[in-house]
C-alpha cells in the first residue's frame, strides 16, 4: 500500500505541444494519502484517464514524477508498481471460466491454490458472481462481464492502489447503485487506496471521502464533498457541482457600492467592498449558490428587487429564475418557503458569499 504523489506533472500527446491546450496534463502536483478513498471527477476530456494511467505506468508522462511512498516509479512498468487497474469496458479472457479469470491475478504473482480459492470466493461473494464460477467468460453478459473485471482488479489485497477507470459506465442503473456501496465496503473492509474516476458528481460523492475536481488537465480542488459544496475553490468546481450550479457575477466597486454591470447589488460586507476595489484583475466575480439566496416577496434589509422569470416546482422544493438587471440568476427555495412570482427581494447571506479572482476563490476573514 503506498501514498502517491504527482510531482510537476504534465503531459502532452504531441511530440512538440505549443502551449498549454495542447497539454492533456497541465504542470500539477497531487497527493493522494495511503488508504483513502478518493474520487477524480470531472467531464469527458479533462484528463482522468491519462492521470490514472500515468499512476498505473500505462503511460509514461512527458514531465515530472510519479512517487510511491516517496520513492520515484517513473522507470517500472505497470507490473511492477504493484497497481490494479479496473477499466470502462470490460477485460476479461473469454475462453476461461469465471473462477480462472477472477484467480489470474493472483496466479500471476504465486499465490497458492488454497489462497486462491479462498480470495476468489471472497471476491465472487461480494460482487454476487458465486453462482457463475464455472461458467465460460464468453457466455456471460456486459454486466457480468464487467462484475468480473472488477473483481479481478479486487480480488489481491497487497497492491499498493486500485484504480477504477468509470467501471459502471456498461452497468444497469439499479446494480450501479449496489455496486457502488459493495466498493465503499471493500474499502471499509481492507483499507487499500482507491481512485475512483467518474464523471458523475452523485457517483463520487457517494464513493468517496475526498474528491479531486479535474478541469481542463489540472486538479483544481481536492476535498471533502461538502467542502467542495459549500467553498467551491474554482468557478468550474462551483459550476459542475450541485444542480443548478453556482451562480457568479462580474464585479466591480463603484462609489462604495458593489456593482455587477449597472445593478447594485445586495448590501454586502466592507471587506469584501475592499477586496473587490483593490482588485487588479478584471476577473472578478462573486459566486453564491442558489441555496443560499435569501428570498423574501417584500422589500427589507438590504435586499435588492429582481424579475421573477420562472419557477419550477420540484416537489419539495422550488427553482426560481431570477433576473438582477440583466444578470440571471437561480434560486432554490425548499417546499413552504415563499415563491413569489413576477418579482422578489433577494439577500445574499455574507457567509456564503464567495469571491472569486481569475476564477480561483479568494479567502475572506469570516472562512
Ligand atoms: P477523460 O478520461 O477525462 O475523458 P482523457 O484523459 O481520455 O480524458 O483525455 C484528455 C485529453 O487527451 C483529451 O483532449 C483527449 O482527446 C486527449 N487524448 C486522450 N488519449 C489520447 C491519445 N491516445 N492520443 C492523443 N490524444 C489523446
Ligand atoms: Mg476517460
Amino acid at each position: 500500500m503506498a501514498e502517491i504523489t504527482l510531482k510537476s506533472l504534465a503531459h502532452s500527446y504531441l511530440q512538440t505541444p505549443d502551449g498549454d491546450q495542447d497539454y492533456a496534463i497541465r504542470e500539477m502536483d497531487h497527493v493522494w494519502h495511503q488508504g483513502g478513498a478518493y474520487a477524480l471527477l470531472g467531464p469527458s476530456g479533462c484528463g482522468k484517464s491519462t492521470l490514472l494511467n500515468i499512476i498505473s505506468g500505462l503511460l509514461e508522462p512527458s514531465r515530472g514524477d510519479v512517487l510511491f511512498d516517496g520513492e520515484v516509479v517513473n522507470a517500472l512498468p505497470p507490473e511492477q508498481r504493484n497497481i490494479a487497474q479496473v477499466f470502462q469496458f470490460p477485460v476479461v479472457y473469454d475462453t476461461m471460466t469465471v473462477y480462472d479469470n477472477l484467480a489470474f491475478p493472483l496466479r500471476n504473482v504465486g499465490t497458492s491454490e488454497e489462497r486462491v480459492r479462498e480470495r476468489v470466493s471472497e471476491v465472487a461473494d461480494v460482487l454476487e458472481l458465486s453462482g457463475q464460477l464455472k461458467r465460460k467468460a464468453k457466455n456471460l453478459t456486459a454486466d457480468e462481464k464487467q462484475k468480473v473485471s472488477m473483481g479481478r482488479g479486487l480480488v489481491r489485497d497487497d497492491v499498493s492502489a486500485i484504480l477504477f477507470d468509470e467501471p459502471l459506465t456498461v452497468i444497469d442503473p439499479q446494480l450501479k447503485w449496489k455496486l457502488r456501496r459493495k466498493l465503499k465496503e471493500i474499502h471499509q473492509r481492507f483499507g487499500i487506496t482507491m481512485i475512483y474516476v467518474t464523471h458523475d458528481q452523485l457517483e463520487a460523492s457517494t464513493f468517496a471521502d475526498k474528491i479531486a475536481v479535474m478541469y481542463e488537465g489540472q486538479v483544481v480542488q481536492f476535498g471533502t464533498p461538502r467542502e467542495l459544496f459549500e467553498q467551491p475553490g474554482h468557478t468550474f468546481v462551483g459550476y459542475f457541482i450541485g444542480s443548478p450550479g453556482m451562480n457568479f457575477l462580474d464585479v466591480h466597486v463603484s462609489d462604495g457600492t458593489l456593482y455587477s454591470g449597472r445593478t447594485a447589488l445586495p448590501s454586502s460586507s466592507d471587506r469584501l467592498l475592499e477586496r473587490v476595489a483593490n482588485c487588479r484583475s478584471d476577473n472578478v466575480k462573486i459566486g453564491i449558490r442558489p441555496e443560499f439566496i435569501e428570498v423574501s416577496a417584500v422589500p427589507g434589509g438590504g435586499s435588492v428587487e429582481v424579475d421573477v422569470d420562472d419557477v419550477q416546482d420540484l416537489g419539495t422544493y422550488s427553482i426560481l429564475s431570477l433576473r438582477l438587471g440583466e444578470w440571471p440568476l437561480k434560486a432554490r427555495v425548499e417546499e413552504g418557503g415563499v415563491t413569489p412570482h413576477d418579482k422578489a427581494y433577494i439577500g445574499f447571506p455574507e457567509r456564503w458569499v464567495g469571491l472569486y479572482v481569475d476564477d480561483y476563490r479568494v479567502e475572506m476573514d469570516h472562512e
